[in-house]
């Protein structure tokens, strides 16, 4: 770390893991103290960009309310304990519930911020492959699951999420999703005001669709309203006009795809007038559109978490899949493309490509995917009893009662374990139903590779982050945590555990037999070393065509027409002439500020005006009788929450919208500015029976709602 010449002052350059964006930051301290935290100019990926989620991170480091050691229930209260005695206590009570009751009592829920920490995904498996239980869940089944599913059934690996290539398209199709606000997601693109001004520069249109004007609504080129749930209607509009009118070319595709045809012969017998009324866009519209699109030399259409979850996210996204695919632009530079990760998690000894429904869920028979289950199974699982009745859980860096649906029915469940251990540094809305919390170090205080979301860029890069900071002599890493209690519990379980090595060693052997490492003999020689060596990281340039021959699916096939989709498209056209719209349907929105559950507790964050109300078009104000700033009562099938309203002509008449990840109210926590700043959550309204009913997804967008005065 080089030192500033004329004072003490130490400069310090890492990757930001707070979001998918993965930005370049440059941070000053001064002993241990942070003077500033600002933008890397020179790495390759961000261009000089961060939002003011990184400042936050000082925030983070300092915050009071970070625990640093464990600490158990007890009747008088919160207590330290040693680790020691920590890891004993908790690998005890977990292994007497999994001898008494069997490995499927013992639950598992994995929370977003174990994709950002390696260790998380270097360590955290093992840990929890030494009980053999079905009951797995984490985040994916509440986001992305319909995108890593299309990716296994279309490109063989759950990893092969085709990346909208920003830099050179002329035509970018957005649906659902609003990187302006989050920089991306499952395409990491920082920086993203910057690529968009690019893309117009150069004479490119940017069309979004959304049922509410999003911050990337904004500054779109063009901005379509569309009724939540009903954007598998657009998309299928858009293919049934370019196969109708030959605009299709799927040049060098036709060659690897599998299925096409017979896709599109379904599609064909759609009724467009159907289509377009059922998701509020003229005829014409989706005429317009779908010429512009198949006429774009390179064009990619992206849909993220409103097209995601909702009842038809899986269609939604195959139907992404074959527009760019229909119309060649899949594997073109400009297009949809694939990335080429210096550690590569598709081309790799341990990759794991996916699986589906090789178990069902007890109590309601929902698939498995990649070894979990939906985590709006997780609430029955624990509630309902018989054998393989949930009774213990191990959650990690995860606050499901605020991100999964009905969170007031896991609230409950959560209460009625027999046994939970959390590994978290906040004692928060879901924490606080743990016996046991496990207090890893955060972020500054280790080092960093970010495995998952180079995966997903816009660009190929490499970059490594060392520790800012010394942890303190009794602080421990989240992989040192979960090898403590899988060492424990394999002994007490009789299971063979081999030694494995620290992430950094990991990191180091995957870049060594990466795609730019020395073993697959590329003259870059990718190792830690090097990275190390590179603090602003290594550009490995703008993303290549790669099929066939990157496909992971035998015989190297695109196949086009999943049967699993095939009869989601049915049931879709069976829906298209009695689907009724409810009167008003909620959907969630995103803030640059804000991140789910877990940077609220940031002052700089949540300060000025409050951004947790319910939005509201004029004319349902009205309609409702409600005035702007009026107290409402939202109400669904599972709960209601009593939040102001505000009047806001950014909202699709019938639409009303509340960010998710707050709630803060609940008793037993202990994060002092989140409880201050409190806000309602969504998931107090969002059904667990709501879901995609291909995969068992949480349709958490669309959710019928009632408002009134409250
Ligand atoms: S956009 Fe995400 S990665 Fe970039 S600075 Fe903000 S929080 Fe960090």
């Amino acid at each position: 770390m080089p030192a500033d010449a004329a004072s003490d002052v130490r400069i310090h350059h890492r990757a930001c893991n707070l979001c998918e964006a993965i930005c370049g930051l440059e941070i000053r301290v001064a002993g241990d103290e942070i003077l500033s935290i600002r933008p890397d100019d020179a790495d390759p990926l961000s261009l000089g960009h961060i939002c003011p989620k990184a400042v936050a991170l000082k925030d983070l480091y300092e915050d009071g309310d970070r625990l640093r050691r464990p600490i158990r229930r007890t009747e008088s209260g919160w207590q330290e304990m040693a680790w020691e005695e920590a890891f004993d206590l908790v690998a005890d009570r977990l292994c007497s519930i999994v001898e008494q009751h069997g490995g499927d009592a013992v639950a598992n829920y994995l929370g977003n911020p174990t994709v950002h920490n390696y260790g998380g995904l270097t360590h955290g498996p093992r840990f929890l492959g030494t009980i053999k239980t079905k009951n797995r869940f984490s985040a994916t089944s509440v986001d992305q699951l319909p995108h890593q599913l299309l990716a296994y059934w279309m490109y063989g690996h759950q990893l092969l999420v085709p990346i909208a290539d920003i830099d050179r398209t002329d035509y970018l199709l957005i649906l659902g999703a609003n990187p302006m606000a989050s920089n991306g997601s499952l395409m990491t693109v920082p920086a993203f005001p910057k690529r968009l001004k690019a893309l117009q520069a150069r004479g490119g249109r940017m069309v979004v669709l959304d049922p509410r004007r999003s911050e990337t609504a904004e500054v779109a080129d063009e901005h379509l309203f569309i009724r939540p749930g009903t954007d598998a209607a657009f998309l299928a509009g858009l293919l049934k006009i370019i196969d109708n009118e030959n605009l299709g070319h799927p040049g060098k595709l036709a060659a690897m795809e599998d299925g096409l045809e017979v896709a599109l012969a379904d599609i064909g017998a759609l009724d467009l007038d159907k289509l377009a009324a059922h998701c509020g866009i003229k005829v014409e519209t989706i005429q317009r559109i779908a010429r512009e699109f198949a006429a774009a030399p390179r064009a990619a259409a992206y849909g993220r978490m409103g097209v995601s979850t909702q009842q038809h996210g899986t269609l939604c996204q195959w139907l992404i899949q074959l527009l760019n695919i229909v119309t060649g632009n899949l594997d073109r530079e400009g297009g949809a493309m694939f990335t080429r990760p210096a550690v590569d998690l598709v081309d790799n000894p341990t990759s794991r490509p996916g699986s589906f429904g090789r178990w069902k869920s007890r109590v309601r028979g929902l698939p498995e995917f990649g070894g979990e289950l939906p985590v709006a199974a997780l609430a029955e699982e624990i509630l309902t009893a018989g054998e393989g009745q949930v009774r213990a859980l191990i959650t990690v860096a995860g606050n499901p009662v605020l991100s999964t649906p009905n969170g007031t029915q896991l609230d409950r469940a959560l209460d009625s374990l027999a046994f939970m251990v959390a590994v978290d540094f906040y004692l928060n809305e879901t924490t606080r139903h743990a016996d046991v919390i496990l207090p890893p170090t955060c972020t500054l205080e280790h080092d960093h590779y970010d495995l998952i979301f180079h995966t997903f860029a816009v660009r190929n890069t490499a970059r490594y982050s060392e520790a800012l900071f010394e942890r303190p002599a009794d602080a421990r890493h989240d992989w040192e945590i979960f090898e403590a209690l899988g060492d424990r519990i394999a002994k007490r379980l009789g299971a063979k555990r081999a030694p494995h090595p620290r992430p950094d060693q990991v990191i180091d052997m995957g870049l060594r037999i990466g795609p730019y490492g020395g073993m697959k003999k590329h003259p870059l020689n990718l190792s830690l070393a090097a990275l190390k060596a590179a603090p602003h990281g290594v550009d490995l340039g703008a993303l290549e065509p790669c099929l066939p021959e990157r496909l992971a699916n035998p015989g190297k096939f695109i196949l086009c027409a999943p049967p699993e989709m095939i009869a989601a498209l049915a049931v879709f056209a069976s829906e298209l002439d009695d689907a009724q719209p409810a009167a008003l349907s909620l959907i969630g929105r995103r803030h640059v500020r804000s991140n789910n559950s877990w940077m609220h507790n940031s002052q700089r964050l949540v300060k000025g005006p409050v951004r947790n109300h319910l939005l509201m078009h004029p004319d349902d104000l009205a309609a409702h009788g409600l005035a702007d700033g009026a107290m409402v009562r939202v109400a669904s099938r599972v709960g209601a929450v009593d939040v102001i309203v505000e009047a806001s002509d950014s909202m699709l008449p019938g639409v009303v919208s509340l960010p998710h990840g707050w709630g803060h109210d609940r008793s037993g926590t202990r994060i002092g500015i989140a409880e201050a700043h409190a806000g309602v959550s969504p998931n107090d309204l969002t059904d667990e029976l709501r879901l995609d009913a291909v995969c068992g997804n949480a349709a958490l967008n669309g959710v019928p709602v009632t408002v009134v005065a409250a």
